[in-house]
């Protein structure tokens, strides 16, 4: 009896050590949730698109990204230890593909949400085709990336210039946002639309 639940015991374990060593993974990518997902490197908002990306630990919590740069930022603060398994989207599909298995393709000019210009891409072929459609961009593969430079372009962080506050007039207006956008609740009287508000 004794020696029978040892051996079940024994077979409970062999084929959990054979399925992890068969590489069949318990790691899953999950779905971005915009409200309240936020970048665990820039703390951005994630948006749902093509360059979220995410890391699952070992403990089951996710890490989610808003671009892969941000992603490979933060394992260079701290390293691969606890991380389980990552994984990037398809830039056309946007489905999620283990990180390992995507295909890469670098311009500084492509616009991605931190600026670092790499987009993920399921298919070697689809990554190629991009490459030739757009005229410029480098192929990349997974095994690639911890050494790529991972350089934001500086380019295309210059909105917030000198800017002007225009922070001076008192508000003091009171009622009547007079533009047609939302709010459309409050403020009684009958609705004109299309705005002259005020
Ligand atoms: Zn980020």
């Amino acid at each position: 009896m004794r020696n029978r639940r040892m051996t079940l015991a024994l077979a409970i374990i062999m084929a959990a050590v054979l399925s992890v060593a068969c590489g069949r993974s318990e790691y899953s990518a999950r779905a971005v949730n915009e409200e309240t997902d936020r970048c665990a490197q820039c703390n951005m908002a994630v948006a749902d698109d093509a360059h979220a990306t995410q890391i699952v630990m070992k403990d089951g919590r996710t890490l989610m990204f808003d671009d892969i740069g941000c992603m490979y930022a933060w394992l260079a603060e701290h390293g691969d230890g606890d991380v389980g398994a990552s994984f990037v989207r398809d830039y056309h599909g946007l489905q999620w593909v283990k990180t390992e298995k995507a295909y890469y393709v670098y311009d500084a000019s492509f616009k991605t949400p931190m600026a670092y210009g790499v987009l993920s891409f399921a298919d070697k072929a689809d990554a190629e085709a991009f490459i030739a459609e757009q005229g410029k961009g480098v192929l990349m593969a997974a095994d690639e990336l911890p050494d790529h430079a991972w350089k934001v372009n500086r380019d295309m962080g210059q909105a917030h210039g000198e800017g002007a506050h225009g922070d001076d007039g008192t508000h003091g207006r009171g009622a009547g946002h007079g533009d047609g956008g939302g709010h459309g609740r409050d403020a009684g009287g009958d609705a004109h639309e299309g705005g002259a508000g005020a």
